[in-house]
Order: C-alpha cells, then sequence, then structure tokens
C-alpha cells in the first residue's frame, strides 16, 4: 500500500513571503519556456494521432499536417487550423453526447460542467483529476500574486451544479487553503439576504467581487445592513484601467478557466504559459497579430489529459512581451471583449460594459447599485435606447437626469442615446450576470 493521505487533496506549503507562488515557472527563462511548451505541444500533437481525436486530426490532415513531427516549433503553429465553439457543437450534434474532440474516455474523469449556453445549446466540459489540478494551480499563482495567502476567507456567489465556474471557484478556493463561503447567487432578494446574513455571522478576509456584486449592496440597502459589516466593498481588482482593454484572466472554464492573472504593476495578466499557448491570432490568415494589436484570443492548452489545440475563443485579445518589472518573465495578455458582443450604432463599434462605465459616473443612478438596459440597435441612424433606474434618494427630475445620463454616453461613445430614467424595480435582477442588452 503506498503512503498517502489528506494531504494529497492540497498543495505543500511554502513560505508566505516568497513573492510568487511557483517560483521555478513564474520566472522562467523565456527560451527554457519556449522549449518546455514546445515539448508539450508535440505530446499534445501525438495523443491527436495516437488516441485519436478525430475532431483535431481532420482539422491537422485538411492542413497537410501528417504527423506531430510537422509541427516542432511555435512557429508552426500558424499551419494549424483553427476550431471554433460552433465546431465542438457540431461535433457533439454528430455524435452525442461527446462529440469526437476528446482526448479520453469521459469516464476517466471526475467532472462535468456546460457553459452557461448564452448562444446556442451549451457544450459539455470534462475533467480529470489532473485537469482539475492544472486549473487549480494556475488559479493558486492568482491569489498569491494578489497577495492573499492560505489561511483567510474568501467568498464567492457563483451559479452551482451544471454551470462549471461555481465547483472550479470553490474548488481553487479549498485547494489554495482558503475557508471559502460558497452563498447562492442572489437570483431573488431572499438569496441575496442569506448571503448577506450569514457574511455578517463569518465576515470574509477579502471582499466580495463578482459579477452581482450590486445586487448584494441593493438588498442590504433594502434590509438595512450596512455593507462593511457583511465584508462588502468596492475594490478594484489589481491591473484593470493598466493600459486598453482588461487583464485576460480567463479563457473560459471550458478551455482554461485561469490562463492569467495581472500583478497590477503594467498592463494585461501574467499567462501561465507551461500550460498553455496564448496567442493573438488574425482569424483570417491564422498568422499572430503584431504584439500590442488585437486579434482573436487563440488558446492551445498544454500538459492536460483533456485539451485543446488552436481554440478560436472568438474573443478580442492582445499580447505584450516587454519584461515586467515585477520579476515574472512570462508574455502578458489583455482582453478586449467578446466580438459578439460588440454593439454597432451611428458609425461606431463598442461593448455594453462602455455604456455601463459611463453611467457608473453618474452618482443618482448608482445608489445603492447602478441596474439598467440598452436596446440592440437595429437602425444606424436613431439613437441608442437606454433605460436607467433612478437611485434611491436622488433628488431632480427624470428628464433633467436623463439628459445627465445621455451627456456621459456622449462623451464616452461618442454616440446619441435616448435614455429613460425608470423607478427602482422596473429592470429584472439577476443573480449572476445581468441581460444588458436586449433584443426589441
Ligand atoms: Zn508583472
Amino acid at each position: 500500500m503506498p503512503n498517502y493521505g489528506p494531504e494529497v487533496v492540497g498543495p505543500p506549503p511554502r513560505p508566505t513571503d516568497q513573492p510568487y507562488w511557483d517560483p521555478e515557472i513564474q520566472t522562467m527563462d523565456p527560451e527554457r519556456m519556449r522549449g518546455l511548451q514546445e515539448e508539450r505541444l508535440q505530446t499534445l500533437l501525438r495523443k491527436v494521432f495516437d488516441t485519436p481525436v478525430p475532431l483535431f486530426r481532420r482539422k491537422l490532415e485538411s492542413a497537410g499536417i501528417g504527423a506531430p513531427e510537422d509541427v516542432k516549433t511555435l512557429d508552426d503553429l500558424r499551419h494549424v487550423p483553427l476550431t471554433v465553439k460552433q465546431d465542438l457543437r457540431d461535433s457533439e450534434a454528430a455524435t452525442p453526447p461527446w462529440g469526437d474532440y476528446r482526448f479520453t474516455d469521459p469516464r476517466a474523469a471526475v467532472r462535468i460542467g456546460t457553459s452557461t449556453g448564452t448562444t446556442g445549446q451549451p457544450t459539455i466540459s470534462i475533467w480529470t483529476r489532473r485537469d482539475l489540478w492544472i486549473e487549480y494551480e494556475s488559479s493558486a499563482r492568482v491569489w498569491w500574486r494578489y497577495g492573499h495567502r492560505p489561511g483567510m476567507i474568501a467568498t464567492h456567489a457563483h451559479p452551482a451544479y451544471l454551470y462549471g465556474g461555481g465547483a472550479m471557484l470553490s474548488g481553487s478556493y479549498e485547494y489554495f487553503g482558503f475557508l471559502n463561503i460558497w452563498v447562492p447567487p442572489p437570483d431573488t432578494d431572499e438569496a441575496a439576504e442569506q448571503g448577506l446574513r450569514f457574511w455578517m455571522r463569518v465576515k470574509p478576509d477579502i471582499p466580495f467581487m463578482g459579477f452581482s456584486t450590486g445586487r448584494f449592496f441593493e438588498v442590504a440597502a433594502k434590509l438595512g445592513i450596512d455593507p462593511k459589516d457583511a465584508g462588502l466593498e468596492f475594490k478594484g481588482l489589481p491591473g484593470f484601467g493598466l493600459g486598453k482593454g482588461m487583464p485576460l484572466m480567463t479563457a473560459g472554464a471550458e478551455c482554461f478557466a485561469y490562463v492569467g492573472g495581472a500583478c497590477g504593476k503594467s498592463p494585461g495578466a501574467h499567462i501561465n504559459m507551461d500550460w498553455g499557448i496564448v496567442q493573438a491570432v488574425d482569424p483570417a490568415t491564422g498568422e499572430e497579430v503584431p504584439e500590442g494589436e488585437w486579434g482573436d484570443l487563440v488558446v492551445t492548452t498544454l500538459d492536460r489529459d483533456n485539451g485543446l489545440l488552436r481554440y478560436d475563443l472568438e474573443e478580442a485579445c492582445a499580447i505584450l512581451r516587454e519584461p515586467c518589472p515585477c520579476g515574472e518573465t512570462s508574455i502578458r495578455g489583455l482582453w478586449g471583449g467578446r466580438f459578439k458582443d460588440l454593439i454597432a450604432a451611428q458609425g461606431k463599434r463598442f461593448q455594453a460594459n462602455e455604456v455601463e462605465s459611463a453611467l457608473r459616473k453618474v452618482p443618482e443612478v448608482n445608489e445603492p447599485s447602478l441596474e439598467w438596459q440598452m436596446v440592440r440597435p437595429t437602425d444606424d441612424a436613431r439613437p441608442l435606447t437606454v433605460r436607467v433606474e433612478r437611485g434611491t434618494g436622488a433628488g431632480g427630475d427624470d428628464a433633467e437626469l436623463a439628459g445627465t445620463c445621455a451627456g456621459v454616453i456622449k462623451e464616452a461613445l461618442g454616440i446619441d442615446a435616448e435614455v429613460t430614467v425608470l423607478a427602482r424595480e422596473s429592470i429584472p435582477r439577476s443573480g449572476y450576470k445581468a441581460a444588458r442588452v436586449i433584443d426589441e
């Protein structure tokens, strides 16, 4: 009987004052890292041909790649065709339920989940213990970089069950050594109250930060709870607001949940290069775009049991290569949003969150939370239709407030908006990601 015990579910402890979770990898010489990536890429390609993995094998053969040795270096990757979400969906539809793109027998996996499926049927993701371990180690580098340490109390309100992200976050928190408080997503006021009351009993060391933070502030105000008593605090994450776009923190649970993390010392997120080749690619040519320019986020996962080869997430990404003063040697990634979320109006292209950032500048619509919606434009010439709820205790009349909101949108985005001010609770609430763009 081999010697094993509870320590196998967690990482070995390390000095809390060391600057990196995994110094060897995080400060590895870039040439050596390239060698490691190429070695792991070979292993992945060998599996595609030997296991085999029919979907990826077909892709390679369609490009005249008949053996793993045909793709020796990272530069050769440009010849490997891209795979998009629709390819996975089609594969699952043709040979349900798994499709023909799995690297392992699904019964070798221990966890299953689906994407949230905002467009089309959600695809199925599976993780073996090794796949989970890679995500947990990747996430640990992120938490450590933030200055968090094992022994702290962390909390979240991610959706559970078939949605893979909640279990992933809980698992990564526990692996790291946080005391993990998982409260229900605040879909209803009752659910939000349950979380708030529990945080008042056991106050998290790390303030709750998530898509639904505003919902908790809103329900706290209704119940007369001081948000601070529940450990709620609007606190920016490191690296946000530096440079263009946001740090590239995730490539989705289906691909690489913790692809990188920001150090806050320079723009972007340090990429976990030992477990993923991250590229900003021009999808028309398959070639990488120049440093700092937007391309499609394309990820090749490394060293997992399951994997994805040149997976194009159809999101905007830029890569930064100049050295970072924090001492980590990885490339850094910026995220510019999902292309399918881009809104076109009045000759401009923008993301809904840019409208949201503009509205955040109007205090009268932000107390206790900002609740708003816009209608997806169908007529390019018409002003953008925006609805926003009046904040509690806000003075002035609706027309005046609407004018202020239209003004900040014009200033930030250069587009005309027709803003309607509504009473509180006119717009549907969501416990996770609220629908800000609606079709009418
Ligand atoms: Zn850095």
